[in-house]
């Protein structure tokens, strides 16, 4: 199917049930509503001169005009590019220039970056141009500029002036160009979290994320009656596949608590909208367990939700399911380059295995764990990940070498993730195979130490991760939240250790911080913390 297939379906089983709210802004649309605010600005967007195939870029936190946007390129065969929130000026040219983007949706303003001055400064023939008619050699692709926001910007549309010239077209026009999409045509290219470094585009088909919207939802057993808060960001596939479009083919409420991720707003929004699922990466969940006014918040609406997108601490998942209600909580793994998600926990997978291990394959895919030499490992044996089926990207947009780096020839995506794979199909994700350390001749795998640290009390957050090291080559350095206001000190730390679990794991540099480097998607970015903490013992 088609994403607007399955919107059209929900729109017309559920009309009046509540397909979308937006807390901070107000909203509160119906399915019905919803779907004809989606036609209003794809007839906008063609008004523009908009066509299948062209790319439209949008950068933006979660807003509704991002949700609408998501469905209105998809209604005519245009090609949204997810440009992330945390990009600056350097990468947003970047991303506009290698996937050719003909417009681009903003907003104005996020956090503290104001994105239309850094878009201005890129292109100073904007204040001279009329909207629609930039013409720009740095971007020569580049004609609309869409802004979000009261104010009429020089050279810029309006988003509520797009839709009010929708409202002014024929909607009859629609319906033939969304008859003639094809499922397996690209629609989506999605940029990677950017956690190893420069992010990549994957593209992706209505085929790849419409299914995989579909499985995961399933796998938590989601229905119309659900209704699902989602804090993590739309323009990652976490938000935008397994969140709002996964809400879409079942009809359940898209609950936003914010623009941006903010632990109070969550537990507000779950309590005051009675949501019963809940997503987030790692960090959120803690975030929210740790908030001094997590007690204060009636959480007893919440039924199950998501754990992914980083190692998901065992120490957490046992938290989430004691003191959040969600006894039916689940664990996927995923990468952006699957759309996203390949492995998953049920709801009723035994409770030791739904906090140990990322549960079992998707349907319709396959899988296998691979040496180092490229044979198949045994079970239970670790080696590389590798991942086949309906759900694998066509490849990074316009870049033909990371491609072909990815994916092989028979189609298998080479995860770079390290897995093994019990006899009974439940696989752990043992780390990333750039982040095994090599001590001295001994592989030591932080995912593992990682793990022990986190049953100590006072530790509220744990990184492990190699640094140089003129004797082993490598050693092993961690980099640890207290939990608030402990007072940790290395020693004390090496002593824990010690006994527990071999010397050479044991962390030589251990430094306490007040917070991780994160990704705008909330994962912990380990080259920044190795990078900080050389220069620290340079
Ligand atoms: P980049 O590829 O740009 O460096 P990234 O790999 O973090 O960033 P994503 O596609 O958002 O970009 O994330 C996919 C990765 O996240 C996986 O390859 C895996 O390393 C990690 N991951 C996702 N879910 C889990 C999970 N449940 N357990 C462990 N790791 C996970
Ligand atoms: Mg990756």
């Amino acid at each position: 199917d088609t994403i607007p297939a399955v919107l059209k379906r929900t729109a017309a089983r559920w009309p009046d049930r509540e397909a979308a709210i937006f807390t901070s802004e107000g909203i509160r649309w119906t399915w019905a509503e919803f779907a004809a605010r989606v036609d209003r600005l794809a007839s906008g967007l063609l008004a523009l001169g908009l066509r299948h195939g062209d790319r439209l870029g949008i950068w933006s936190p979660n807003r509704s005009e991002w949700l609408l946007t998501q469905f209105a390129t998809a209604r005519i065969g245009v090609i949204l590019v997810n440009i992330n929130p945390a990009y600056r000026l350097h990468e947003l040219e970047f991303a506009l220039r290698k996937t050719g983007c003909r417009g681009l949706v903003l907003a104005e303003t996020f956090k503290s970056s104001d994105y239309l001055s850094m878009v201005q400064r890129l292109l100073p023939e904007l204040a001279k141009s009329e909207p629609g008619q930039l013409e720009t050699r740095k971007l020569p692709d580049l004609r609309d500029i869409i802004t979000i926001g009261e104010t009429q910007h020089p050279g810029c549309h309006r988003f509520s002036d797009v839709e009010a010239l929708g409202e002014a077209q024929d909607r009859a026009a629609l319906d033939p160009i969304t008859a003639r999409l094809d499922p397996n045509e690209p629609i989506n290219i999605q940029f990677t979290s950017g956690t190893t470094g420069s992010p990549k585009g994957a593209t992706l088909t209505h085929r790849n994320i419409v299914n995989n919207a579909h499985f995961v939802t399933h796998a938590m057993l989601a229905t119309e009656q659900d209704r699902v808060c989602i804090p993590v960001p739309f323009y990652h596939c976490f938000g935008m596949v397994m969140g709002t479009l996964g809400c879409v083919t079942k009809g359940a409420t898209i609950v936003v608590p914010s623009e941006g991720f903010d632990p109070q707003s969550v537990l507000e929004c779950v309590a005051a909208e009675r949501c019963t699922a809940l997503y987030g990466v790692p960090t959120m969940f803690v975030a929210i367990l740790e908030h001094p006014d997590f007690a204060n918040h009636d959480l007893s609406s919440l039924r199950t939700g998501i754990m992914a997108g980083a190692p998901c601490p065992i120490e957490v998942m046992k938290q989430v399911q004691s003191k959040m209600h969600m006894s039916e909580v689940t664990i996927a793994y995923g990468m952006t380059e699957t759309a996203p998600v390949s492995f998953q926990s049920a709801t009723d997978t035994p409770l030791e295995k739904r906090v140990s291990s990322v549960g079992l394959v998707q349907p319709h895919l396959e899988v296998k764990i691979v040496r180092e030499d490229g044979s198949l490992a045994n079970v239970g044996e670790q080696g590389e990940l590798l991942t086949r089926g309906y759900s694998v990207m066509c490849g990074y947009w316009g870049e033909p070498e990371r491609t072909d780096e990815a994916l092989d020839a028979d189609g298998w995506m080479h995860t770079g993730d390290l897995a093994r794979i019990d006899s009974e199909g439940y696989c752990n994700i043992t780390g990333r195979v750039k982040d095994m350390i090599v001590r001295g001749g001994e592989n030591v795998y932080p995912r593992e130490v990682e793990e022990f640290l986190y049953t100590h009390p006072d530790i509220s957050q744990a990184q492990v991760f190699g640094i140089p090291d003129h004797k082993f080559g490598e050693i092993v350095a961690a980099w640890i939240v207290p939990r608030n206001g402990a007072e940790l000190t290395e020693d004390a730390i090496r002593a824990f250790c010690r006994d527990e679990i071999a010397h050479f794991k044991v962390p030589a540099v251990i430094r306490f911080k007040d917070s991780l480097p994160l990704t705008v998607s909330g994962k912990p970015q380990k080259f920044v913390m190795r990078d900080a903490m050389i220069e620290e013992l340079e």
